[in-house]
């Protein structure tokens, strides 16, 4: 991130805005109605400003801007047309550490102003750092029809209802739930369309009839192959609202910033031939949060059933009795395939895919290797980087073609995917030229020859 968000409280703060103009007119409008005390110097102020500043303990200083306009504000906003003007202003309000606006000119200044939906109390706010105004603009629109107009009404009255909601629920999970029952529940809707009385009654028996929760819940979910955009909506959903994320290696940066922002993060990574921690003792962790109450989330790459152990972490739960649901993930085969061009299956090609591990738990690839020699089925092998050679070896020795296409894609769907082609044959000096690393998927198979004509990205 390039700034920090943050919302000022500047009810009764001195702010400066030179400039006495249209531009600055509008900036103005914003520093009221958050209550702040204007102070506007101009060479020239429009008849606007004068008129939207009549009242209140505002200054409107008819001059040229000097540094002493500067003593005793809290924030400063350029708006002049005169860049020289707007630097300069930029320049001395820094030397003085305030944090300075420049209108149109975010790198003069430290601060840039964001796009605003305003639903007071609920207020988003957000900003593309001065770089592309009409996204900010389109991003706006979008925002204004998700979010209905009464939303302020309903944070105004969750705010009513807190001491109350505290007074009955000493433990903040505990509020936590009873607060995301009412919000998607029908007191939130009688809110919506302006019902107040209908909502609070509403909340105030939810309150009553609603008991301490004890038991939380396991969500294991699939967070797909890497890009953020591949997850389900319930994933996010689910993701969202839990309080502990244990997640590993696999699931990406993009994704897991998706996660809720205060929940607790243990990561229980895994690395071949390295467990940070034993699958037991995860399965015993699971059940131990669960069991304080949390709702957990177990997030997995991929597909939490394909090659997971989320089969494993599941049974542990259900003989505990703690309840789970299980979200499925798009398998990194899927995504590695669909961002590589490479169809898995197609009619001129492949009749059949098998999904197959490359890591065995002895070492020992007592794979049925007889059952893989059949040219009209693509081969996907997970975890198979370093066991390449032998995989490609083996499948040569037992009779499928040497001149297999085969394909390597690392770190598929993410930014920094790398496809690498060849055949049985050739495959292991691409991997050393190009020192491809984990995680990488291998497809092999006549589907492969299909990228050529088949790359998207
Ligand atoms: N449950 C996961 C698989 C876990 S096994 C799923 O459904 O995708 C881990 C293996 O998956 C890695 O060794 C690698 O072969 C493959 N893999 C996972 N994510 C990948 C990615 N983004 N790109 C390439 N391979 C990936």
């Amino acid at each position: 991130m390039d700034y920090l968000p943050l919302f000022l409280q500047v009810r009764n703060q001195r702010c400066l805005v030179v400039g006495g103009g249209d531009i600055a007119l509008r900036k103005i409008r914003l520093l009221k109605a958050s209550g702040a005390n204007v102070r506007v110097v101009a060479r020239e102020i429009s008849a606007d400003i004068r008129e939207f500043l009549a009242s209140g303990n505002h200054q409107l200083l008819k001059k040229p801007f000097d540094s002493h306009d500067l003593n005793g504000v809290c924030l400063v906003i350029a708006a002049t047309d005169d860049e020289g003007v707007n630097r300069q202003v930029a320049m001395l309000a820094q030397q003085r550490q305030l944090f300075v606006n420049v209108v149109d000119d975010a790198d003069a200044g430290n601060a840039v102003m964001p796009a605003i939906v305003d639903r007071s109390p609920v207020v988003v706010a957000f900003s593309t750092g001065g770089k592309a105004p009409v996204l900010a603009r389109l991003l706006r629109q979008k925002l204004e029809t998700l979010l209905p107009r009464g939303y302020g009404r309903l944070a105004a009255l969750a705010g009513e209802c807190r001491d109350m909601v505290k007074a009955r629920f000493s433990e903040i999970n505990d509020r936590r739930y009873f607060w995301e029952k009412v919000l998607a529940g029908p007191a939130a809707e009688k809110a919506l369309v302006g019902d107040l009385q209908g909502a609070r009654r509403l909340i105030e028996q939810t309150l009553a009839n609603t008991s301490e929760q004890k038991i939380g819940e396991v969500y294991l979910v699939g967070g797909g192959p890497g890009d953020p955009d591949l997850l389900t909506f319930k994933a996010l959903r689910l993701m969202q609202q839990a309080d502990v994320v244990l997640h590993d290696r696999l699931v990406s940066e993009d994704v897991l910033a998706l996660c809720r922002r205060d929940a607790d993060y243990i990561y229980v990574g895994k690395k071949r031939d390295r467990h940070t921690r034993p699958q037991e003792e995860i399965n015993a962790l699971l059940v131990e949060l669960a069991k304080e109450g949390k709702r957990v989330l177990r997030l997995k790459g991929g597909d939490p059933f394909i090659f997971g152990r989320g089969g494993e972490e599941i049974e542990t739960l259900a003989s505990e009795g703690v309840p789970f649901q299980v979200v499925p993930g798009i398998t990194a085969a899927s995504g590695c395939a669909s961002y590589a061009g490479i169809p898995l299956t197609h009619r001129d090609h492949a009749q059949s895919v098998r999904f197959v591990t490359g890591h065995l738990k002895d070492d020992s690839y007592a794979l049925n290797w007889n059952e893989m020699l059949d040219p009209s089925q693509t081969l996907v092998f997970y975890m198979g980087l370093m066991g390449l050679p032998r995989i490609c070896q083996a499948l040569i020795d037992h009779g499928r073609n040497a001149q297999t296409p085969i394909a390597l894609i690392q770190q598929g769907t993410t930014r920094n995917q790398r496809v690498f082609t060849g055949t049985l044959a050739t495959i292991n000096k691409i991997i050393e030229s190009e020192k491809v690393k984990a995680p990488t998927m291998i497809i092999i198979g006549s589907v492969v020859s299909l990228r050529d004509k088949l790359r998207w990205c």
